[in-house]
């Protein structure tokens, strides 16, 4: 997509903080950080969010390449996993991804 700021830092185009890459996945920081961790995990494909996934194929493989990069950022006592689907719920960059938050006490409920 040529308008996804997503797609430009997987093509290269507009620089990252890349924690984490393979074939299907990249893994960088959030410019905006919210907590004292906060990593993007996100398809290489474009696809808008999880209401436009075929299969859960990309989602076993976030979620396992998120369990493994848990204890390597200090996260093994606690993180928040956050999918913002729709605008409705706060999605600002319409390509799938998962919030990582960690690294401090996490409050509860989000606004
Ligand atoms: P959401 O609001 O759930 O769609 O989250 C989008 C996230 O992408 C926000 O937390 C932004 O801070 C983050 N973001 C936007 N542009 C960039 C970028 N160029 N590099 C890293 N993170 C970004």
């Amino acid at each position: 997509m040529d308008d996804c700021v997503f797609c430009k830092i997987v093509a290269g185009e507009i620089p990252a903080d890349i924690k984490y890459e393979d074939e299907n996945i990249l893994v960088f920081t959030d410019v905006n950080p919210q907590a004292p961790v906060h990593l993007l995990v996100i398809p290489k494909k474009h696809i808008e969010n999880i209401l436009d996934l075929e299969n859960d194929v990309l989602l076993a493989q976030m979620f396992a390449i998120i369990k493994d990069l848990a204890p390597k950022f200090n996260l093994k006592n606690g993180f928040r996993l956050v999918n913002n689907c729709g605008k409705q719920a706060g999605q600002t960059v319409s390509h799938l991804h998962f919030h990582v938050l960690g690294g401090r006490r996490l409050g509860w409920p989000p606004g």
